[in-house]
């Protein structure tokens, strides 16, 4: 057999490709390999684990093939549900031999924030694409140690900001940068929950690193960064508790902030683990606004501007999500608001920042 006919049939390509061009051909085969598939496992067995596999079972571009946990029930009950094989399964202690498992492409990181840097760090020396949760790392500092071992790996390193990709999200942002609101210039984040299990690590200083802010309260800086699109110049904040035995030394009930962007827009902001249902976006322009409202929850997302009601099908974001995020690894695919770590870190100086101003009361500059 002709040597081209015989490659593209051993790479499995189908009788309507071999009547392409070749180079469309081949971009064919490259659609049916096996590794334009992102191969992921998932660190952290935990609720959101849980959440992102489930979601994972309707990805067209990753899937997930392996487990790191500390709990070997659930290991054995990932395998059972998901056909996790054993070669694929590790624990925080032998993870780093992910680096001679040439089927796994990419690690999730699901753990509690405080290990978000050594996970991810390990990931990234391994040789592996860090997915990591947000918030991306406790502060700063520990996000650019983060950024500097990816790039040393030679890895990616993304943020799960799974809003990124939701579709009335993106239809407001692209509304907003079309001048469609006229110059924006306020923006109003609410984001919170009332947190139960007063033992739960989320309440816990060291594995948590804040409270309501680290882990709701992103929500809002991140929001206000892309609905705005531009970077805020300073920050103030405030600090409310009302219950220092539940929300102690260190770990936030309430604060509310307020950010300045340089051309004159204002975001004023507040995050909670005192209140249920709070979860909304208010964007308002010299020319009409966008309100949303669930705005960063699971879904369905509603959205609507003074024009009307944004419609858009519900997809399970995390769904979405872990196909766009295959689609940047291993397609070099640019999203239309950035997921990497570089992203991640800009939400972690003004975290800092946040966190400045209620210290001190000061208004805390971010250039
Ligand atoms: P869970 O407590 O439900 O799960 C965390 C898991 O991490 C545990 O089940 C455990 O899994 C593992 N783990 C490892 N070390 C520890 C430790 N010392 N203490 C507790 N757990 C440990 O938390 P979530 O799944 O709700 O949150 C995990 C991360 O995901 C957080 O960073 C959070 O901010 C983020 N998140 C993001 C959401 C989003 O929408 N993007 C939504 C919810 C959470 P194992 O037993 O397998 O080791």
């Amino acid at each position: 057999m002709n040597s081209r006919r015989d490659f593209l049939q051993k790479a499995g390509i189908s009788t309507l490709a071999i009547s392409l061009p070749f180079s469309e051909a081949l971009s064919a085969i490259h659609l049916e390999r096996e590794d334009k598939v992102l191969r992921v496992a998932i660190m952290g067995l935990g609720s959101y684990g849980t959440r992102v596999a489930e979601a994972m079972k309707d990805c067209k571009r990753a899937k997930l093939v392996g487990v790191i946990s500390g709990t070997p029930s659930k290991i054995e009950a990932w395998q059972q549900k998901y056909g996790i094989p054993a070669k694929n399964c590790y624990n925080y202690e032998n993870y780093h031999l992910i680096k001679d498992n040439p089927d796994i492409d990419a690690v999730y990181v699901i753990t509690p924030n405080s290990l978000h840097k050594p996970h991810s760090i390990g990931v990234a020396k391994a040789g592996k694409h860090v997915i990591c949760e947000k918030p991306m790392a406790l502060n700063a500092e520990e996000g650019r140690e983060m950024i500097a071992a990816c790039k040393a790996a030679g890895v990616h390193l993304l943020v799960g900001y799974r809003m990124h990709f939701e579709a009335k999200t993106l239809e407001v942002v692209k509304m907003q940068r079309a001048g469609e609101f006229g110059k924006t210039l306020f923006f109003q984040g609410l984001s919170g929950f009332m947190i139960g299990d007063p033992t739960q690590w989320r309440l816990n200083r060291d594995l948590a690193g804040g409270g309501s802010m680290m882990d709701i309260g992103v929500y809002s800086i991140n929001g206000a960064r892309y609905m705005l699109g531009e970077e805020p110049i300073w920050v103030t904040a405030q600090e409310v508790k009302t219950d220092p035995v539940k929300f102690k030394q260190g770990v936030d009930e309430t604060i509310t902030f307020q950010m300045g962007f340089p051309s004159g827009a204002v975001a004023s902001c507040l995050s909670t683990y005192s209140m249920n249902n709070l979860d909304k976006f208010f964007l308002n322009g010299t020319k009409g606004f966008a309100e949303m409202q669930p705005s960063t929850g699971y879904g369905p997302i509603q959205a609507k501007t003074n024009k009307g009601p944004i419609e858009a099908d519900h997809v399970t974001h995390q769904t979405t999500q872990m196909d766009e995020m295959a689609a940047i690894i291993l397609d070099g695919k640019k999203p239309i608001i950035p997921v990497d770590g570089e992203e991640g870190l800009k939400d972690l100086v003004i975290v800092d920042a946040i966190y400045e101003a209620v210290r001190t009361g000061a208004r805390i500059s971010l250039i």
